[in-house]
């Protein structure tokens, strides 16, 4: 069977947190409190994620990628991968802030990794550091530069663009993208941070990136799926390519196929969604495979049409995005 929403959407990817932790406190995302994570207690086991990808294997998930927190400081992600590779799922992808890659990347790879998405939100140390309340800058680059000599490319590194903070260097990062030949893609800043300071005006939209790099070097259209979250670009003149992603000024709901496994154990039908779904009760109380499956089946039709960020009395999620999983 596919999965597939009262839209008639069909749900083929699933990003599944299994972490809430990370070992960085970006602004745009966490409070500065390093502390304010779930009990370990919380925190699914690795059998349960086995089992739940299996039956969502089982209803036309193809995709699943793996994220946080930040995945990699929680152990056993590997042996993880290994298992989402066994139970057959085609496409296995990490995002990862990259402190921890240079030192990893070779494991995710024997464990079966397809892709990987790196985050790195300035190409200036010491901004760098005031973004991610870490000195972890070289340790990131370093990640980056692992991930490039491996076998896992194109390397995707994503930036999220805050006004004021890092918009001087939607330039550099293009650069940065020719240079390397990498995709660099460049993410509106939503209102899912823990200190709730977002604003409109933070946003700066994929139109403006768009502009301001076209000025400088032309771009030709990369096709892309109807589901996929970037709008993609390569430099006519030579290597590398941006992706744009505009959730705020462009949603791109109508044709989402994703859903979220928090790592609590809570179905998410949308980033924004105003309640998630807690599997646990059903992971943990007896449940058979073909109830949980009914369970799913019956929470992912009424995902949300949109995530209404545009609508007015929009009410941001109570969880922010390092507790949902990005
Ligand atoms: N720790 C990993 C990392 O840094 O990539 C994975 C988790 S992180 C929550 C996933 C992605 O969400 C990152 O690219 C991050 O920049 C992005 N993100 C976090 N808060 C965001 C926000 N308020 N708006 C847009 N993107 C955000």
């Amino acid at each position: 069977m596919q999965l597939a929403d009262k839209f008639g959407r069909p749900i083929t990817d699933l990003r599944v947190s299994v972490t809430d932790r990370c070992n960085f406190r970006c602004f745009y995302c966490r409070s500065a409190n390093p502390e304010n994570h779930m009990p370990s207690a919380h925190l699914l086991e690795w059998d349960e994620y086995e089992r739940l990808v299996r039956i969502l294997a089982g209803m036309g998930i193809r995709k699943v990628r793996v994220t946080g927190g930040e995945p990699l400081v929680r152990p056993g992600v590997e042996d993880f991968i290994v298992r989402l590779k066994a139970l057959g799922v085609q496409d296995v992808s990490m995002t990862t802030n990259g402190y921890l890659l240079a030192e990893r990347c070779d494991r995710l790879l024997a464990a079966g990794m397809d892709r990987i998405n790196i985050s790195l939100d300035s190409l200036d140390r010491h901004k760098f550091e005031r973004i991610t309340r870490t000195k972890t800058f070289d340790q990131v680059i370093a990640g980056i530069d692992a991930a490039q000599s491996s076998r896992l490319r194109p390397v995707k590194v994503n930036a999220v663009l805050v006004r004021g903070i890092n918009d001087s260097e939607v330039e550099a990062f293009a650069e940065f993208a020719r240079d390397r030949d990498l995709i660099m893609r460049f993410i509106e800043f939503m209102p899912l941070d823990a200190d709730r300071a977002w604003t409109r005006d933070m946003v700066v939209t994929g139109a403006e990136v768009y502009n301001r790099i076209a000025a400088r070097w032309p771009l030709v259209p990369v096709a892309h799926e109807r589901s996929e979250t970037a709008r993609k670009y390569r430099f006519a003149d030579g290597r590398g390519e941006i992706g744009l992603i505009s959730p705020v000024s462009q949603p791109f709901c109508g044709f989402c196929s994703r859903i979220r496994l928090t790592a609590d154990g809570k179905l998410r039908t949308c980033l924004f969604s105003k309640e998630d779904h807690d599997l646990k009760p059903f992971l943990r109380g007896g449940a058979t495979d073909h109830e949980i499956a009914g369970e799913i089946v019956s929470i992912v039709a009424e995902k949300e049409k949109g995530h209404g960020i545009n609508e007015p009395g929009f009410v941001p999620p109570s969880r922010t995005m390092v507790s949902i999983g990005g």
